[in-house]
C-alpha cells in the first residue's frame, strides 16, 4: 500500500487555521485594528457594512509596508513582531503569531493598499481565498488600508452560522470598544452602514471612557490607582449605585491588551461586597501594567486569556485597591439600598424648585383605625397629607385599569376555571353574602372601634395575605391569587393587545426626559422604536448617545420610565429578534416583569378587586407570562374536612 500521509496545501491549512482566529466579522475587526495599533498609527478609521458580513475596512496612518512585505504579510507565520521564541516573554505588540492576515485572506476577498511614509509610491494587492489576484504599484496615502469583503465566501457553512446583523454588530462594537479603550492616545472613528457610531479624539482615559459610553458616564466613575512592585493599577470603577443588571461594562487591560479573567473579576466583585443590589454587576475599567516576563499571553489563539505568574498576589492587591477607592470616595457609607426607589426624583424634577410641603393635621386621626378590617393605611393617608403623592408611581395606572378591556371576554369562556367566576356581576351578590358570613365575628370586634368602618367590612370581597396573596371568596370556596404573577399576566396581555392597536394614547410629559445609553443600546432602541411608539412613547430624539422622551404610555408612570427601558434593554441584550411577534412577546414580558406589583406591596381593596377582575378577564389567567401558576382554589368541602 502506498503512503497515505501528505502535507496539506497552504490554502487548506490556512482555512483550517482561520477557524481558530476568525469566528465572525468581529474577529477580523479585532485583528485589523490591532495591526493598525502595532503599526504605530495615531488615527484609525473603521468602516463596516452589514455588521461586517459584507465589508470591513480599516485605514490607518501607521508606518505602512514596502512592496515585499505587502505580499509577505499574507503568508502564514509571517510576522515582523518577533523572531525568537524568547521574544514571547518581552512582548510589546498586540500581534506576534503572524497568522491573522493569512487566515483572513483564506476566507474572504481582501484588498490591501499600503505605503511607507518615506516612499513616493505604494502597493495595491488583491487576494481572494489565499490566491493573489493582482499586485501593483499604486498612488496611495501614507499608512495602510485593508478592505475585507464577503467573509466566509468559500465556507458557506460558516457563513450560515453567523447571527443576525444586530448580534454581529454587537460583537464588532465590543471589539472596537476594547481596542479604543486600551489606546486613548489614538484617534478612532467607526462608521456603520454610512452612519458614524463613534468618533473618539485623542484624550485621557477618563474622557475616552466617557466618549465611548456616553455623557452621563463621567459622574459614575471612581478613580482607582495603586503602584506596587508586581503591578501598577490604574482606572475606574463605577459607583455601586450605577451597577447594571447586565454584565456590560467590565474591562481589564493588561499591558494595553483587553483580557478576560474570571479570577480577577472575582477580586473586583469581592471589593464591592455588600454594596451591590442583588442581581446587579459592577462596571469597571481597569488598566494593569505588569512586567512582560511575568505574564504569558500565548495560551489562546485570540490572546484574550493570559496567565499571570503571581495570580494570588494580584487578586489581593486588586481587591484592596478597589475597596480603598470605594471607601475613599465616600461611596460606601452613604449607600442605603433599603431606601424606597419610589422616592427617587425622576430626571424631569431635577433642577425644578422644591415647594415646601404644608402639613395638614387631621384632628380626628386615630392610629388604631388600621387595626380594623376594611380600613386601609392608604385610606388614612388620603385624608391627610401624603408627601409622596407626586413621585409615587400610581399603582392603578400600572395596568389594573389596563386589564379592563379583557373583562368582557370571560362571559364567553366555557367550562374550567371560568365557572368559578361565572357571570361575575351577579356573582357579586354571592360573594357579598359569603363575605357576610366570613366577617360576622370580626364585625363585633370592629364595632368596638368604629361602627362606620365595620360596615364597610361587610362589602369587602378579598383579603390581602402576607402582602403577597389575594384571597377571594368564590361560590365553591375561595381562590388564592399570587398578586405579582397575576398582575404580570394582566399587564402582559394588555401590552400584547396594545400592539394590535394602531396608536395607543400617550401622556405628555411636563418636561422632556433625557436618558443616556451606550451606542449599542441606542441601536437596540432604534430597532424597536416603532413598537415603543405604538405603545404610547413619544420621542423627540434618539441619537447615538441619548434619547429625549416627550410622551409615555398611560400605563407607565414617569418615575418608572428609566427602569422600564433599562430592563427592556437588558432583556434584549442579545439582539432584537427578527420575528415581529417574538419582539412583541419579549417587550410585553419585559414590561410586565418591570411594572407588575411587587411581592410585599400593600394593596388597597380597590387594587385587589382590580387584580381579581382583570385576571379573570384575561385570555389565559392560570399562568403568568413566564409559565408560573397565578392562582389556586380551595373548595369549602376541603376546608370542612380539615375541621372534622
Ligand atoms: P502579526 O500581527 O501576528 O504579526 P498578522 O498576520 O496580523 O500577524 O500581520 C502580519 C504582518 O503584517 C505584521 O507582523 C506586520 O508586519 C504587517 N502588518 C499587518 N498589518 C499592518 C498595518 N496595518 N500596517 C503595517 N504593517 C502591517
Ligand atoms: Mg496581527
Amino acid at each position: 500500500m502506498s503512503s497515505v500521509i501528505r502535507l496539506l496545501p497552504d490554502h487548506v491549512a490556512n482555512q483550517i487555521a482561520a477557524g481558530e482566529v476568525v469566528q465572525r466579522p468581529a474577529s477580523v475587526v479585532k485583528e485589523l485594528l490591532e495591526n493598525a495599533v502595532d503599526a504605530g498609527a495615531t488615527s484609525i478609521k473603521l468602516v463596516v457594512k452589514d455588521a461586517g458580513k459584507t465589508l470591513i475596512q480599516v485605514t490607518d496612518n501607521g508606518k505602512g509596508m514596502n512592496e515585499v512585505d505587502a505580499r509577505m504579510c499574507f503568508e502564514r507565520h509571517a510576522t515582523s513582531k518577533i523572531s525568537l521564541a524568547e521574544d514571547l516573554f518581552q512582548l510589546q505588540t498586540k500581534g506576534f503569531r503572524g497568522e491573522a492576515l493569512a487566515s483572513i485572506a483564506a476566507i474572504a476577498h481582501v484588498e490591501l493598499k499600503t505605503k511607507e511614509h518615506e516612499n513616493q509610491l505604494g502597493t495595491h494587492v488583491i487576494i481572494e481565498g489565499s490566491k493573489v489576484v493582482s499586485q501593483e504599484v499604486a498612488v496611495v496615502p501614507d499608512g495602510t488600508s485593508f478592505l475585507v469583503k464577503n467573509l466566509f465566501f468559500n465556507i458557506p457553512a460558516r457563513r450560515n452560522f453567523l447571527k443576525s446583523d444586530q448580534v454581529e454588530l454587537r460583537h464588532v462594537i465590543d471589539e472596537f470598544e476594547r481596542v479604543a479603550l486600551a489606546h486613548n492616545d489614538i484617534q478612532f472613528t467607526f462608521i456603520h452602514n454610512g452612519a458614524e457610531l463613534f468618533n473618539l479624539p485623542v484624550s485621557n482615559i477618563r474622557q475616552r471612557i466617557v466618549n465611548v459610553f456616553g455623557g452621563k458616564t463621567n459622574e459614575k466613575l471612581v478613580p482607582v490607582q495603586e503602584t506596587t512592585e508586581i503591578v501598577e493599577i490604574y482606572g475606574f470603577v463605577a459607583k455601586p449605585e450605577f451597577a447594571k443588571k447586565s454584565r456590560g461594562e467590565q474591562f481589564f487591560f493588561v499591558n494595553d491588551r483587553f483580557i478576560k479573567s474570571g479570577y480577577l473579576h472575582h477580586a473586583v466583585t469581592a471589593a464591592f461586597e455588600g454594596l451591590l443590589k442583588d442581581g446587579t454587576h459592577p462596571s469597571y475599567f481597569l488598566y494593569l501594567n505588569l512586567p512582560p516576563n511575568s505574564i504569558d499571553i500565548n495560551i489562546h489563539p485570540t490572546k484574550t486569556e493570559i496567565k499571570f505568574d503571581d495570580e494570588q498576589a494580584l487578586y489581593a492587591i486588586l481587591r484592596a485597591t478597589i475597596k480603598h477607592s470605594l471607601g475613599q470616595f465616600n461611596v460606601a457609607p452613604v449607600l442605603d439600598f433599603q431606601k424606597d426607589s419610589d422616592l427617587d426624583v425622576p430626571y424631569s424634577y431635577e433642577g425644578t424648585k422644591s415647594v415646601e410641603p404644608t402639613v395638614a393635621v387631621d384632628p380626628f386621626f386615630n392610629p388604631f383605625d388600621s387595626m380594623k378590617p376594611g380600613s386601609s393605611l392608604a385610606g388614612q393617608m388620603d385624608s391627610g397629607f401624603n408627601p409622596f403623592e407626586n413621585v409615587k408611581p400610581k399603582m392603578s395606572s400600572g395596568g389594573f385599569s389596563g386589564g379592563k378591556p379583557f373583562q368582557d371576554k370571560k362571559q364567553h369562556k366555557p367550562g374550567g376555571w371560568e365557572t368559578l367566576y361565572e357571570g361575575i356581576s351577579d356573582a357579586k351578590e354571592i360573594i357579598l353574602t359569603s363575605a357576610n358570613h366570613q366577617f360576622d365575628e370580626e364585625e363585633i370586634t370592629g364595632s368596638l372601634f368604629d361602627d362606620e368602618t365595620s360596615q364597610t367590612a361587610n362589602y369587602q370581597q378579598s383579603y390581602q395575605f402576607q402582602k403577597k396573596y389575594i384571597i377571594s371568596p368564590i361560590k365553591s370556596g375561595m381562590i388564592i391569587i399570587d398578586q405579582r404573577r397575576a398582575h404580570q399576566r394582566i399587564l402582559y396581555e394588555h401590552y400584547i393587545k396594545s400592539f394590535t392597536v394602531k396608536q395607543n394614547s400617550s401622556q405628555q410629559l411636563l418636561f422632556p426626559l433625557s436618558l443616556y445609553y451606550t451606542v449599542y443600546e441606542m441601536e437596540l432602541l432604534r430597532s424597536i422604536e416603532q413598537q415603543l411608539i405604538q405603545m404610547g412613547f413619544l420621542f423627540q430624539e434618539i441619537s447615538n448617545e441619548k434619547i429625549v422622551i416627550l410622551g409615555i404610555p398611560v400605563s407607565v408612570s414617569e418615575s418608572e420610565v428609566s427602569i422600564v427601558l433599562e430592563d427592556l434593554l437588558n432583556d434584549l441584550q442579545d439582539g432584537v429578534p427578527n420575528d415581529v411577534d417574538v419582539v412583541h412577546d419579549r417587550i410585553a414580558k419585559s414590561l410586565a416583569q418591570s411594572l407588575a406589583v411587587k411581592t410585599g406591596t400593600y394593596l388597597t381593596d380597590k387594587e385587589q378587586e382590580n387584580i381579581v377582575n382583570s385576571l379573570f378577564g384575561c385570555e389565559d389567567p392560570q399562568t403568568s407570562p413566564f409559565g408560573k401558576t397565578t392562582f389556586i382554589t380551595m373548595k369549602v368541602e376541603d376546608i370542612d374536612k380539615k375541621f372534622m
